[in-house]
């Protein structure tokens, strides 16, 4: 009997029963998850800026340095026994998910490839969301339905620097006093809304100080994507 031929391409599986965001309220404590730890001690300096997105070139593509040039560092997660660089960093304002309807002003969305998909892991990325709060604002943080549309970008944590690409510190978006999180199967929350994507989205949350230049981009519409469905999925949580 011949083995059944491997795809080329890794398949996607959209059922479209496993979209995000979700809201995050209705989770189960699973005090057995596996540890998230980030190794972000390194200044990222081969990022180059796409207007909403911030890419990370990787020694693999290495961009900046096509000359032989030592590669550029990578900041990695480990979660599950897997080490994922950090490949795309980007924003929405107000956030995405939302815990018990109640969203925060900002999200920071740290996408990771999963270099062991498809073969050993079922998900493509491993996205880390990191909610932001106004100081200012904290006691009306509920944000009323439609959301009000916009990107929100921490643009003064991205510096250039001579290649004409930007350096950034990853560790300013984790510096938290912990990493509880909530853990569920998801999508990417733009098109092609792939149902590929591993989200762990931290408990605690960063703080907007007025020292934050936040600069709003009108044109973006859909920077937030509505809440979807939770469908039959279990949300975990790593914390009581
Ligand atoms: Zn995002």
């Amino acid at each position: 009997m011949a083995n059944r031929k491997k795809p080329t391409e890794p398949a996607v599986t959209m059922s479209w029963s496993q979209q995000s965001p979700i809201d995050l309220g209705k989770s189960l404590y699973t005090p057995d998850l596996p540890a998230l730890s980030f190794n972000y001690n390194v200044t990222l300096t081969g990022v180059y800026d796409e207007g909403h997105n911030f890419i990370v070139d990787l020694p693999e593509t290495n961009k900046c340095n096509p000359s032989g040039n030592p590669p550029p560092p990578v900041a990695t997660i480990c979660y599950d026994g897997i080490k994922c660089p950090l490949v795309k960093i980007h924003f929405h304002g107000p956030s995405e998910h939302s815990i018990d309807t109640v969203d925060a002003d900002l999200e920071v969305h740290l996408v990771h490839k999963v270099p062991t998909f498809p073969e050993a892991y079922p998900s493509a990325y491993i996205v880390v969301g990191v909610f932001y709060d106004k100081v200012a604002s904290k006691s009306k943080r509920k944000v009323a339905k439609p959301k009000e549309f916009g990107v929100v970008m921490l643009r003064h944590f991205f510096n250039s620097v001579a290649t004409g690409k930007h350096c950034v510190d990853p560790s300013v978006f984790v510096a938290l006093p912990n990493y509880d999180f909530y853990r569920y199967e998801g999508s990417l929350t733009t098109p092609p809304h792939s149902e590929n994507v591993s989200w762990i989205v931290l408990k605690e949350h960063n703080k907007l100080d007025s020292a934050d230049e936040i600069a709003v981009e009108k044109d973006a519409t859909e920077s937030a994507r509505d809440l979807q469905p939770v469908n039959r999925r279990f949300i975990l949580r790593n914390f009581k």
